[in-house]
């Protein structure tokens, strides 16, 4: 096996480990594997492999890369997205969204109003999550846990827009424990007004199997599968 693929089935068991420890379904949860930094043909790769979602946090970056693999694949058949990870800036929406199936980082009013708008022709809505702020630090993107459900309200009440749950990075100042649990109790906040809201979007490579013990369903994991980012 590729060492590619060998990466990928390593992270795999660990996911199954992390998920029977935890006394959950594997089919809770989606493995998105983050290709940003590497080139189209590692997304290929992946799909040869089984891989169905992939990450990007850029979008100069993943618009390019997603038309080459349009390209690449077209005519086999895959059934394939692509989530939005990273920042947002409100003149990129539009790119984003022709190729994003979904964004895990609706973090800020101005960001929910770009994409109300963006969105308003739609005939699907399209998948969101709620990115919270997990840092003492206003200035640092992300809705405070305290006003997610002010927020939340607006999100619920655009047509075109399907609330998943919350979107959460564990600082690295502490144990992730700490955060996973601030994101699982807002999670729990968000479900009591939107029952249908109820997905997590937590874990990368350093902390996935604790973001599962607290509740995850959308893992995020780049360089413990893609190795290191190449630019
Ligand atoms: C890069 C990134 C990841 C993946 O990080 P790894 O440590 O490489 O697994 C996950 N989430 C976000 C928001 C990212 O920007």
């Amino acid at each position: 096996m590729s060492s590619l693929g060998q990466r990928l089935a390593d992270i795999e068991s660990r996911i199954d480990a992390a998920t029977s420890k935890a006394g959950r379904q594997r089919s809770e949860i989606e493995l998105i594997v983050v290709s940003k930094n590497h080139p189209a043909q590692m997304v290929l790769d992946l799909l040869e492999l089984g891989v169905r979602s992939f990450g990007e946090n850029r979008d100069q970056e993943a618009k390019p890369k997603s038309e080459e693999v349009a390209a690449q694949v077209a005519g086999k058949g895959y059934d394939y997205s692509w989530h939005f990870i990273g920042q947002l800036q409100s003149n990129k929406v539009r790119s984003a969204l022709s190729y994003a199936n979904v964004v895990h980082s609706v973090d800020r009013q101005s960001l929910l109003d770009a994409i109300i708008k963006a969105t308003s022709e739609r005939e699907t809505p399209l998948d969101v999550f709620i990115q919270l702020n997990l840092t003492d630090d206003p200035g640092r993107g992300g809705i405070e846990p305290k006003n997610l459900l002010a927020f939340a309200e607006q999100v619920l009440a655009a047509p075109k827009l399907n609330l998943l749950g919350v979107m959460g990075v564990a600082s690295l100042d502490r144990a992730p424990e700490v955060d996973f649990e601030t994101i699982q109790q807002a999670s729990q906040a968000l479900i009591g007004v939107a029952p249908q809201a109820k997905f997590i979007s937590a874990g990368m490579s350093e902390d996935f199997e604790a973001a599962i013990a607290f509740g995850a369903t959308h893992l995020r994991i780049g360089s413990a599968i893609t190795g290191k980012r190449q630019y």
